[in-house]
């Protein structure tokens, strides 16, 4: 029985009477294919990928094509289809690979060409150029010193600003000067007049980040991380094996890893794929490999203008990029000769993407790695189950880094049972040993950082006589109070507050408050002086707005900072040394089999906050659940005890890795109709004879949200160790949904293989 190691085989020979083609992959459209029929004479030659010469338009002009899509069906009329003349030679490797991953995406996870083409094939779209000028000093250091000081006697705070930022010797943009240090372009202009500093301009292309520093040496390895990187080197270049990962604790090293095994890419003149989940990817984690690696970077993210993607992608086509350093999209950089793929934070849910094709990541890297020859390096401090367990069967090479750095310690953790606190009459949300020790830590005047688990902190509004709880009119969930109104966080309903309960007309009907704007509130009556900063999705809805915070905190502009998620992610405060998780609780993910597994990775990853400069770091984990093993075992910091309790599971109750599951998701807008739809599909299922019987099947039962807008929805469950079955199973489904012309247009169905949340 073949349980793992899916054989898909894209390079579909034809065979097949029309071939869908792409006219012009430079064009935004992308999208738009047109049909030619294969001649006889080239039947076994066109495949997907293939660059063809075809009459086109009015004229018949010849034109170049890339075949996008090969069927047997056409919806024209067979006489009018012209025919491919010729296969042309100068296909460009990096498009017909794109074409190549769409086809077999379209394949692996059920989609559209359609959407496979849209996500690997990135937009362009031309945008102008732009000019920036830069800004460097000309006087040494004595005498700079002597002009700052000039300034200063004389109030030219501007003038003053400029020199001394430019003291380090290394030019900086123009707009940095007169934007962030608020010095005008007439003092600018002024100091050039009096030979003080030089002004450049040319024309630039926007790469979204902007520095001056470039080439920084690099810091000299430890001996374990030097002989990670020698050792994944070697057995690259000898072929032998070339998946890895990196179980590398908190603040272990692990971005140094990363960056000796670019520079061994670089050497050997090939390109690297950096992958970093958005939420982490900032200023302050992309820098670094700036300083390191200068322009030959370029930095991809959904925050990007249209102008600067195209930029970006100019950059890789012109070789002038060699890194491209991004989310999961950066995957789809049409690199020449790409050596190796990175993927920092591999555990990350935001890996899998929530759109059709539902893919993730780590697959379609380990798909690219395939197809190229490229490696695939995974690290995290706490890898996905999965990853792991791959890495057990001897799939991936495993290295360890089990220290940090600079025998900093771990930081000391404490659990509080919060059921306790509440028994003992604190009906705070800070425990008192919590309280405690914000008290020391601020008195110390060190840096604090809070952690909220948005998903805990539902604001729900209930009525406390009869309690009923206000829910959204379009979807199966409850309404959150913001501020004077109650919104759906699914569809975006909005409504006022309302001060009565609309069933028992009593007036103690409000909002459970432990939301993160609640913890500023109390936390400001509790400590007038802290000065607080929050991020979550209130405070962070403009573009910069992360960034801001982030670098605000860095700076030590503020004792405390609030967050959900967002602020666990890899950043690097040195001068936090407390940690404060204010509620750890699993219940409400419970439906899930991997919230195990998520609140032990966040867990962990807030803990490691804590304590990563030269002073030793504290954390408070408030939790209901105190006995959890995934809330024990985070405060340890002990990954591998977490892995053998949570595999264990695992493969007792068959979900993946263990087992391999497809989540079958129907919506639709009538519930009678919809459950029908869903079972007969099921029963369709259920009665194949052709299929081996090797999977169990489960529901439609109504999903874990039964509504949303509106949509009612249901969902079922294939298991089975055999992924290519379940794949089969896909293949059945979405050729039943294609005959009934009917269910096409009134039902939504999405395939979720090893879904990473419920539906
Ligand atoms: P991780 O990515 O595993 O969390 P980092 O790579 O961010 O760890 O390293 C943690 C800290 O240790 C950083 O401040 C980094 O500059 C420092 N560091 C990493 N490697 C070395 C080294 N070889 N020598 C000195 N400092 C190092
Ligand atoms: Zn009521
Ligand atoms: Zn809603």
């Amino acid at each position: 029985m073949k349980e793992e190691g899916i054989i898909i085989h894209t390079t579909e020979q034809s065979g097949m009477p029309y071939a869908k083609v792409i006219i012009d992959i430079d064009h935004e459209k992308v999208d738009r294919m047109f049909t030619y029929k294969i001649p006889e004479s080239l039947s076994d030659k066109v495949q997907i990928g293939s660059c063809v010469t075809v009459p086109f338009g009015k004229g018949d002009s010849l034109r170049q094509a890339y075949v996008a899509e090969l069927t047997d069906e056409t919806d024209f009329d067979p006489a009018r289809i012209k025919e491919i003349l010729e296969i042309a030679g100068g296909e460009i490797p990096a498009e017909v690979r794109s074409l190549q991953l769409a086809a077999w995406m379209k394949k692996r996870y059920g989609s559209t060409m359609i959407n496979a083409l849209k996500t690997v094939l990135p937009v362009k779209k031309q945008v102008k150029s732009t000019v920036s000028r830069e800004v460097s000093l000309l006087l040494d250091d004595e005498s700079a010193k002597a002009a700052s000081r000039e300034a200063f006697l004389k109030h030219q705070k501007g003038k003053m600003r400029a020199i001394e930022a430019l003291m380090g010797g290394a030019a900086v943009s123009q707009s940095f000067l007169t934007g962030k240090l608020g010095v005008s372009a007439s003092t600018l202009k002024s100091l050039e007049k009096q030979g003080v500093v030089r002004i450049d301009s040319y024309e630039t292309y926007r790469t979204p980040i902007h520095f001056t520093k470039k080439g920084s040496s690099p810091l000299p390895l430890t001996d374990r991380q030097r002989s990670i990187v020698e050792d994944y080197l070697s057995r690259y270049d000898s072929g032998e094996e070339k998946k890895a990962l990196l179980l590398g604790v908190t603040g272990s090293g692990k971005t140094e890893v990363y960056m000796g095994l670019i520079e061994g890419m670089l050497k050997r003149n090939k390109q690297v794929i950096m992958l970093i989940p958005e939420i982490a990817l900032t200023y302050q984690t992309v820098r670094r490999f700036y300083e390191r690696f200068g322009d030959v970077i370029a930095v991809m993210h959904s925050r990007l203008s249209a102008g600067e993607k195209y930029d970006q992608l100019m950059g890789v086509k012109e070789g002038r990029v060699k890194i491209m350093i991004g989310p999961r999209s950066a995957l789809f950089t049409p690199f020449p000769d790409p050596g190796l793929i990175l993927m920092d934070e591999e555990h990350e849910t935001s890996y899998k993407s929530e759109n059709m094709p539902r893919f993730h990541a780590r697959e379609v890297a380990a798909r690219l790695c395939e197809m190229t020859g490229a490696g695939l390096f995974l690290g995290s401090a706490t890898p996905s189950v999965d990853s792991f367990y791959q890495a057990q069967k001897g799939r991936y090479l495993l290295y360890r880094l089990s220290e940090r750095i600079g025998e900093r310690p771990m930081p000391t953790v404490s659990i509080v049972d919060l059921r306790k606190e509440l028994a003992e009459g604190n009906f705070s949300m800070f425990s008192r040993r919590l309280k405690k020790a914000m008290d020391d830590h601020l008195a110390r005047g060190q840096q604090i950082m809070l952690f909220l688990n948005r998903r805990g902190i539902a604001g729900f509004v209930s009525c406390k006589s009869c309690g009923k709880v206000l829910m959204c009119p379009h979807c199966d969930v409850s309404l959150s109070e913001h501020r004077d109104r109650m919104i759906c966080h699914y569809c975006g309903y909005e409504a006022p507050r309302v001060s009565t309960c609309p069933d028992c007309g009593s007036s103690y009907i409000y909002g459970f408050k432990a939301g993160t704007a609640q913890v500023e509130d109390k936390l400001k009556k509790m400590y007038p002086r802290a000065r607080i900063l929050r991020m979550d999705a209130d405070t962070t809805k403009k573009k910069d707005d992360h960034e801001k915070i982030l670098s605000a905190f860095n700076d030590g502009e503020a004792d405390i900072l609030i967050g959900t998620q967002m602020i666990v992610k890899g950043h690097d405060f040195p001068g936090v040394t407390l940690v404060g998780v204010l509620a750890a609780d699993l219940s409400l993910f419970a439906s899930d089999y991997t919230a195990p597994e998520r609140t032990f990775q966040l867990l962990t990853q807030a803990v490691g906050r804590a304590g990563r400069g030269d002073m030793p770091g504290e954390a408070v984990i408030q939790t209901y659940q105190p006995e959890h093993y995934a809330v024990k075992l985070a405060a340890t910091q002990d990954y591998e005890a977490f892995y053998e309790e949570e595999i264990g599971d695992r493969q007792l109750l068959g979900f993946p890795p263990a087992c391999h599951l497809l989540a079958v998701l129907i919506a639709g807008r009538e519930e009678e109709k919809t459950d029908a739809f869903a079972r007969r599909l099921a029963g369709g299922i259920r009665e194949e004879k052709t299929l081996p019987d090797r999977f169990t099947q489960m529901g439609p039962a109504p999903a874990s949200i039964g509504r949303i807008r509106d949509l009612y929805r249901r969902v079922i469950y294939f298991r089975s160790s055999s992924l290519e079955l379940l794949m089969q199973i896909k293949d059945r489904m979405e050729e039943y949904i294609e005959e009934d012309a009917a269910a096409k247009d009134e039902y939504l169905v999405y395939f979720d293989f090893d879904p990473v949340s419920g539906f």
